[in-house]
């Protein structure tokens, strides 16, 4: 399949004719092309995003919000060839892209189609002064979205949908690991009648394509979601032009389990939220912590749910586990199993590829559990973003909410346990954007999403996301 970018509602080859190879993690086979598009490229897209925008920053919400709503349907129509698309692209299960990803990528624009009607600007009376003050909220212009490989069409959407929302039209490229939904949300725009030039998309890498995106001096707003190598690079480059940044990084998220939580209950979760999706989410709890008293008994059932996971070819209804994204990045996690083993970690299940019969190439490999014996080992400092957990004990509350904090990350944690003090004395004191409570990525669209430290800058979700693609303007009237 050979894909185009999508440039002022056509789809279009690059300038230079140049193509990248698409890879289906499934089988390692080469199945697609994609454009490595150019400098030139982007200038077109560009170019079609800022003659768009006069007229679509002033389209009315009635209609921007019919238009979202109607691409949300078209995506709901479609989604079976989306799931497909999406299984095949990044070699997640297809039972997932057909439940979480597809769906939720419709939502997105849903969500926002209907949040838009209810963003509201504030007016101050300036009392004794004869004066009033209004905010307006304007869109910015033309902005990037610039999204990564691991929830392909659902984290592109997330951005996407409040930005074109809120009037601006975009620039938006999606990892050149997993192109192609994004290929087939433009005949999607185009069929719901979203105006040429809102919505631009180029494919290629993100050290040429992705650079001269952010690089671009009248490309005002820059939302990204990847690595926080790459964020910190897109912050230095995007600092002295004073572009507005949103930035959602890289996690190492810690799971804290008390012996007085729901058991069943946890125990179902945490093997969800250690190896969904591969374990490619940013948001999986990938260090597990255990009280002392109930350790041994977890690691016995943890480890024996964990076997029961299929490691298998993602379009098998029975497969739990599918491929990981690309070969190179199922290096860099076999690479930590190494370094985990050198470092006297235990691997206490996987840690070994798998063959699938029939696809002998593909990317596949055991969901990998690792007891650690500090916290301070690489394998639980750094992120690792595969199928791989590290799990050790904890003695006291203190002790783990040390070790939670002690990593340069701060995304999300999940705390399993009934006791209401407990659950606010740490909800308070752990150093992260997000905190679950006897659950785990149960997401409600209005609430921030994003992380402190090393984990980035801004929030996601609900007026958030309306407020990062506007700026407020203050207008006071003396009267
Ligand atoms: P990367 O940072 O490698 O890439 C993310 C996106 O940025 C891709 O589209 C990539 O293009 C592009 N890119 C790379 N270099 C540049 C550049 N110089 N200028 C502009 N764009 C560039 O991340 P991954 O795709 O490997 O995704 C995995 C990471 O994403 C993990 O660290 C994970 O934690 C994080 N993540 C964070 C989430 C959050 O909400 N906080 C959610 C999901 C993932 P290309 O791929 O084509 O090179």
């Amino acid at each position: 399949m050979n894909i185009q970018n999508y440039i002022n509602g056509q789809f279009h080859n690059p300038s230079s004719n140049n193509w990248i190879d698409n890879y289906n993690p499934s089988n390692g086979e080469v199945y697609g092309r994609i454009p490595n598009s150019s400098k030139d490229d982007v200038e077109n897209a560009y170019i079609a995003a800022k003659s768009a925008f006069p007229s679509w920053s002033q389209t009315t919400l009635e209609e921007r919000s019919r238009i979202l709503i109607k691409i949300s349907e078209l995506l709901e129509a479609n989604s079976q060839r989306f799931a497909e698309a999406e299984s095949k692209d990044n070699g997640k299960p297809l039972s997932l892209a057909k439940a979480i990803d597809i769906p939720r990528a419709a939502s997105n624009f849903r969500f926002f189609g209907n949040a838009i009607t209810q963003f509201a600007s504030e007016s101050h009376e300036s009392i004794g002064q004869d004066a009033i003050n209004y905010t307006l909220k304007q869109a910015i212009g033309v902005v990037a979205c610039i999204s990564p490989w691991n929830l392909p069409l659902y984290l592109f959407t997330w951005k996407i949908a409040p930005a074109i929302a809120a009037g601006n039209c975009v620039v938006a490229k999606p990892s050149e690991i997993t192109p192609v939904t994004a290929y087939l949300l433009g005949e999607i725009c185009n069929e719901a009648g979203l105006p040429k030039g809102v919505l631009n998309i180029v494919h290629g890498l993100g050290t040429t394509t992705g650079q001269a995106i952010i690089e671009h001096p009248d490309i005002k707003a820059i939302s990204f979601t990847g690595g926080t190598a790459t964020g910190a690079h897109i912050a230095k480059i995007a600092a002295p032009m004073f572009k507005k940044l949103s930035l959602e990084l890289g996690g190492k998220n810690p799971n804290i389990i008390f012996a007085d939580c729901d058991y069943n209950d946890m125990l179902e979760t945490t093997v969800r939220s250690s190896f969904a999706n591969q374990g490619q989410i940013c948001l999986c709890g990938s260090r597990i912590f255990v009280e002392a008293s109930i350790y041994e008994t977890f690691k016995t059932d943890f480890i024996k749910k964990v076997k029961q996971l299929k490691v298998g070819h993602p379009s098998k209804t029975s497969t739990n586990i599918g491929a990981l994204v690309s070969k190179p990045h199922l290096e860099k996690v076999m690479q930590y199993i190494n370094i985990a083993k050198e470092d006297n970690g235990t691997i206490l299940y996987g840690g070994n590829k798998v063959i699938v019969k029939g696809y002998e190439n593909g990317y596949y490999l055991e969901p990998t559990v690792i007891e650690v014996s500090t916290d301070e080992c690489k394998v639980n400092q750094e992120e690792i973003f595969g199928p791989v957990v590290t799990i050790m004990p904890f003695n006291s509350e203190d002790d783990v909410l040390q070790m939670a904090n002690k990593v340069k990350y701060g995304l999300s944690a999940t705390l399993w346990t009934n006791n209401l003090k407990r659950t606010m004395r740490m909800s308070n004191q752990l150093q992260s954007g997000i905190v679950w409570v006897n659950t785990w990525m149960l997401r409600d669209l209005r609430t921030p999403f994003g992380g402190i430290k090393n984990s980035g800058i801004g929030r996601e979700g609900g007026f958030e996301a309306l407020r990062f693609f506007t700026e407020a303007k203050n207008v006071c009237i003396k009267y």
